[in-house]
Parts: structure tokens; sequence; C-alpha cells
């Protein structure tokens, strides 16, 4: 009997199972480091022990490991990747350079880094805040505006004309320091030019600086002021010549970036009528804290976040052979997510036609986020979305017919929220 693996699996969400799932699967123990403000509670299968301490705290992490060794250290949680790098490398564990971890994490260096290594790139203006002089004159209109450092879309806006720029980078800059969590502190703002194509989302695992492209999905086209997500479908059927190219952009934004190793989830939008890829960011973690393991394994067969484990800890990959080294791993099914939108705004009453939704054989799971007393502001702020659906099909125009049916059949009620207080 050889002793398992130990993973320290730094602020994962609580309520999602797919990480917790895959240490069990690949017989890994999990100790976790709880995300502030989301408890635990019972540990699921696959944890062995939860730590009661500060991940910033490294001291303290560095005297967990001393007292019971990790052999990795991983994190589902976009504000924590430049942490986990910098615990990895105290740790002597596998992980990513820190110049990775900030590459990905501040996308001021992600659009310089991008550019640099040849990929395609919107023109983009850098700032340190809202109020730093500028010179606009060459992006063309429509832009978006961004948080450096955001995560979750939270107040990325699109503005139409240079008389609006002002205005919107003061709004983005006081919306993203109110909405984003307490371990996100606000460093800078990108404006950069509206890329106008459908969105595409690209799983990927990497290996020793090769990066395994597991599946390409179709994101919507959601065309602002703000972007909700509405769908996910993976795999997307793309002509070869634009797939190849996806591919391509995609493995040479991990070397501009420097990611090395783990799971990656990257957006890109297809321009110039749906033949060239740009890529809007590369998260050098899961997408959906997990969520993209269920894309990923459904169109792939890859069991994606069991082999990100198993990279974190030191264990070669174990079912990679029917990927491609820097290329695209062959499809063996449709997975889908249809995020339920909120529709309204107010405190919700009721929620109707999930059971229903919940009952169809094609459907796997629910994960309802919202319920009826919660509160929903209207864009831009973000209370997040009521629900996840996730199904298996055997072709694409399958995951559409559900989602039609799902929006046909799901109606969320509101009250003004100060009635009744
Ligand atoms: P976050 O890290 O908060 O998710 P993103 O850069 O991914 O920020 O932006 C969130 C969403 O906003 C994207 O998924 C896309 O729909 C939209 N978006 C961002 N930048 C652009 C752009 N340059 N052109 C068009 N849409 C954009
Ligand atoms: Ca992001
Ligand atoms: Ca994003």
């Amino acid at each position: 009997m050889t002793v398992p693996k130990r993973l320290l699996l730094v602020h994962p969400k609580a309520s999602l199972p797919w990480l917790f799932e895959a240490a069990v699967r690949q017989g890994i123990d999990l100790v976790v480091i709880p995300r502030p403000g989301d408890p635990m509670g019972t540990p699921p299968p696959g944890v062995v022990e939860i730590l009661d301490i500060d991940a910033e705290d490294v001291e303290s992490v560095l005297a967990a490991h001393a007292h019971t060794p990790f052999d990795g250290v991983l994190t589902p949680y976009e504000a924590t990747v430049p942490l986990v790098a910098e615990l990895a490398e105290r740790m002597s564990l596998p992980g990513l350079s820190k110049e990775a971890a900030l590459n990905a994490r501040d996308k001021r260096r992600m659009r310089a880094a991008l550019a640099e290594s040849g990929c395609h790139t919107p023109g983009f203006v850098r700032l340190g805040g809202p109020d730093e002089e500028a010179d606009f004159s060459a992006l063309t209109f429509p832009v978006v505006v961004k948080p450096a450092n955001g995560l979750s879309s939270i107040g990325v806006t699109r503005v139409d004309t240079p008389a609006e720029l002002p205005r919107a980078m003061a709004e983005v800059w006081e919306i993203s320091g109110r909405l984003l969590d307490e371990d996100v502190e606000l460093s800078g703002l990108v404006v950069e030019e509206y890329l106008d194509g459908p969105e595409y989302a690209v799983e990927c695992l990497v290996v020793d600086g090769t990066v395994h492209v597991l599946c390409i999905g179709y994101k919507g086209f959601p065309q602002g002021p703000y972007f909700e997500e509405e769908v996910y479908i993976a795999p997307v059927r793309l002509e070869q010549a634009v797939e190849d190219a996806v591919v391509q952009e995609v493995v040479r934004g991990h070397r501009g970036l420097g990611i090395t190793t783990g799971a990656t989830h990257s957006e890109l939008r297809l321009c110039a009528d749906g033949r060239r890829p740009f890529l809007l960011e590369i998260g050098a973690r899961f997408g959906g804290s997990g969520a993209s393991h269920y894309m990923a394994e459904g169109a792939s067969g890859v069991d994606f976040a069991g082999e990100a484990f198993r990279i974190a800890v030191g264990l070669p990959p174990q079912g990679l052979a029917g990927t491609k080294p820097d290329g695209l791993a062959p499809a063996v099914g449709v997975a889908a997510n249809y995020i339920v939108q909120c529709g309204g705004q107010g405190v919700i009453t009721e929620i109707t036609g999930m059971a229903e939704v919940a009952a169809d054989p094609r459907v796997d799971q629910v994960i309802e986020m919202l319920h009826p007393g919660d509160v929903v502001r209207p864009y831009p702020d973000f209370t997040g979305y009521p629900a996840f659906v996730l199904s298996r099909h055997d072709d694409y125009e399958s995951a559409e017919e559900l989602h039609d049916f799902i929006a046909a059949t799901v109606t969320i009620s509101y009250r003004p929220e100060e009635e009744g207080r």
C-alpha cells in the first residue's frame, strides 16, 4: 500500500462537487483552506483535513507543511493564483512561476505579454486608475473598460464614444471597488477595443509546458454594455482552419504568459467574419471553480480535474494517451451549461420550472445559487446567477434544444426590494 498523496486545495467553492469528486477518483487526500466567507461545513469525501488558517499567512502554511508535508498545492480561485504560485515555490512543489501567475492575474500584464508573443491583440491602454492621464487617440471605438485584476466580469463595461469614456472609467472603478471580493485590491484599469464577434472558451491541461487542448466551446455573443454569461456548449463545430487557428492562438498565449503547468481556462472571440481568434484572457486555473471539469470531461473524456491534481502532486498524468501535445483532443460527446439569467430585479418571490428541468433525462445536475428571499440588483451590480443546468448530449443540436426548453420553462418572480420591510 502506498501512502496517498496530500494536495493542499486553497479557496475552493464549498458547494461545487467536481474537485472533491476528482480527489476521490484519483485516491488523493485533500487538505482544504476554505475561501473566506465560504465555510466547508461537513467535509465532503476526498477532504481529510480542513485548515483553519489564513492562506495569506504564508508562515502558517509553511508550518503546516513542516508538520505533515503536502505533495502539491492548487487553487481554483482566480484571486488566489499568485499566492498559490508563491506557496508552491516556498514549499518546493510543482506550480506556476510567480511571473506567469501575475501575467495571468493582471490584464495589463496579460495584454502586453500576449501582444509581445505575437497573439492577435486589440488596441489597448493601461492605467493605474480612472484619473490617470492617457492618450486614447489610437483606439477605435467602441471600447471595453475593465478592472486590471477583476473577475466574474465584474465592472466590465462597453463604451461607445470617447466623450463617455471618463465617466465610464470612474463608474467601473467605483463598481469594481465595491463588488470585488475583499481579497481583491483594485490595481488599475484596461481600456481595449471591443472585439465584435462570438465568444468561445477553451479548456486546457498544461503538462511540462505542453498544452493539451481538451475542448473548445461556444459561449454566446454578449454585446454589452455589461457582459452576462448565458451559455456554454462544448465542443463547438468550427471549420478546420478556424479550429487550427484557435488552438494555435491558445498555445501561443500560454507560451507568452509563461504558463507551464496545470489546468487553464481561456476565453476568446472570433472576429473578421469568425475567422480570426483574439484572446480575451487566459485564467491559470479551472474555470467556474471547477465547472470546467464537467465541460472538458464531457467533451473529451479526459478526467480534467483528476489529471490536474496528479500533476500538482508530481504524479504522471494517466489518461492523456488520446490527446495531442499542443493540439486538440478528439471529441467523445457534448457537454453543456445553461446559465439561468436573473431576468428581473428586486426580491425573488418564486422560481418555477426548476423541478421540471431537473427531471429532464438530458439534465445531469442543477446547481441552484439564488433562492426566494434573495435580492437581485440590476446590472452593473452583480448578484450572481440563479442556477447552472449541466447536461450531456450526443450532439450539439440536442444541447440547443434543451436550452430552448429551459428558457421557456424557468421563470423567476420578483417583488420590489423596499416593499414589506
Ligand atoms: P473577467 O476576468 O472579469 O471575466 P474578461 O476580460 O473576461 O473579464 O471580460 C468579461 C467579459 O466581457 C468577456 O467574457 C466578454 O464577453 C466581455 N469582454 C471583455 N473584453 C472584451 C473585448 N475587448 N471585446 C468584447 N467583449 C469583451
Ligand atoms: Ca478572468
Ligand atoms: Ca472572463
